[in-house]
C-alpha cells in the first residue's frame, strides 16, 4: 500500500520539494497524526456511496482519508500554491476535485449541483482555518445546503461554545445559532503535536448533525437573531438591560414590560440563561414591537 501524504516524513519531503512554506494568515496547520485523521473520517459515519465537501485540503492529508471512505469528494483551497502540490499527491484518487477559491465566495450549491447526485448522502469533513471557522460554519448553516451534516476540527474554546448548554459559562450568541440549524456534539480533543506547523491553541473535533426543522419555529428569522445578539450584548447586564440598551426604545418600556410579564420570562434573569425555545417566544412577542 501506498505510504500515508501525512506522515511526518513525507508531509517534509513533500513541502521540501515544492519548496512550500506556511501562510499563518492562511490558517496553515497541516495534520501529521494517521490516528486523529482516521477519528475524524470515522466521525463522518461515511458509506461507500458517500460525497464530501472538504474546506482547505493543505497537501491532502485529510484528504486522502476521505477520498478512501467516501464515493466522491470536492475541495475547496484558497491558496494557489498548494494546486501543484495537490496535483501529485492525490494523483491515486481521480474522484477527488480541487476547487480554487475562497469557500466564503463560493456558490457551494452550484458546486454540489454540479458534483454530486441529487439525494446522494453529502457531509462537509475539515481541519478549518482557524481564522475563519465562525464564517465559515455560519455559512454552511445559513446557505441550507442538502447536507446530512459537518465534522470539523476547531479551535477548542470555539467547539465549546458551538456545544454549549444554557447557563454555561460558553453559552453565547453563537452557541444558538448553531444549535438553531443543528445538534453539536465534541467527538474529540486534540493536542498542538499532531499539526506541523503547531498552533498555539488546543483543538477539538466536533460534529454537527443538521436537524430537519430549526430548533424553533419563528415568524422572523433574522429578528429572532437580533434579539439574541441584544440579549447577549453584555454578558453581567440582566435580559431587560440589554434588551433596553440595545434593541427598545425608551417609549416602549411598558410595553417590554407587559410582553415579558405575558410570555413568563423574568427581566432579571440574564440572556445566557434563555434556552432556544425562549428566545424563540420573547422574538415573536417582540416582533409588532420593533418592527
Ligand atoms: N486539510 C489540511 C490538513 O488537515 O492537513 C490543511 C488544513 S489547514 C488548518 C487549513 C487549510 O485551509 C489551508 O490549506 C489553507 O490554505 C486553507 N484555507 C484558508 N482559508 C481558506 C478559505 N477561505 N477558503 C478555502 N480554503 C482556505
Amino acid at each position: 500500500m501506498r505510504k500515508d501524504i501525512s506522515t511526518p516524513q513525507s508531509t517534509k519531503a513533500i513541502l521540501e520539494k515544492h519548496g512550500f512554506t506556511f501562510k499563518k494568515s492562511l490558517g496553515q496547520n497541516f495534520l501529521i497524526d494517521r490516528n486523529i485523521l482516521n477519528n475524524i473520517v470515522n466521525a463522518a459515519d461515511l458509506t461507500e456511496d458517500s460525497g464530501v465537501i472538504e474546506i482547505g485540503p493543505g497537501i491532502g492529508a485529510l484528504t486522502e482519508f476521505i477520498a478512501r471512505a467516501s464515493k466522491k469528494a470536492v475541495a475547496f483551497e484558497i491558496d494557489q500554491r498548494l494546486l501543484p502540490i495537490l496535483e501529485e499527491t492525490l494523483a491515486p484518487y481521480p474522484h477527488v476535485e480541487i476547487i480554487h477559491s475562497d469557500v466564503l465566495k463560493a456558490n457551494i450549491h452550484a458546486v454540489i449541483k454540479e458534483h454530486f447526485e441529487e439525494g446522494q448522502d453529502l457531509m462537509v469533513v475539515a481541519n478549518l482555518p482557524y481564522y475563519v471557522t465562525t464564517p465559515i460554519i455560519m455559512k454552511l448553516l445559513q446557505d441550507k445546503l442538502p447536507i446530512r451534516g459537518i465534522v470539523c476540527m476547531i479551535q477548542k474554546e470555539v467547539a465549546d461554545r458551538l456545544a454549549a448548554s444554557p447557563g454555561t459559562k460558553d453559552y453565547n450568541s453563537l452557541s444558538i445559532a448553531i444549535q438553531y440549524y443543528a445538534t453539536a456534539e465534541t467527538m474529540i480533543k486534540v493536542p498542538k503535536t499532531v499539526f506541523v506547523p503547531a498552533p498555539n491553541v488546543d483543538s477539538s473535533v466536533i460534529k454537527l448533525t443538521l436537524r430537519k426543522e430549526p430548533a424553533v419555529e419563528v415568524k422572523d428569522e433574522e429578528f429572532f437573531f437580533e434579539v439574541v445578539r441584544a440579549s447577549f450584548a453584555q454578558r453581567r447586564k440582566t435580559l431587560w438591560n440589554n434588551l433596553t440598551s440595545k434593541l427598545v426604545t425608551k417609549d416602549k418600556k411598558e410595553e417590554l414590560q407587559a410582553i415579558l410579564e405575558e410570555i413568563e420570562i423574568d427581566p432579571k434573569r440574564r440572556g445566557e440563561t434563555l434556552t432556544i425555545q425562549e428566545f424563540g417566544k420573547l422574538a415573536d412577542a417582540l416582533l409588532p414591537l420593533i418592527k
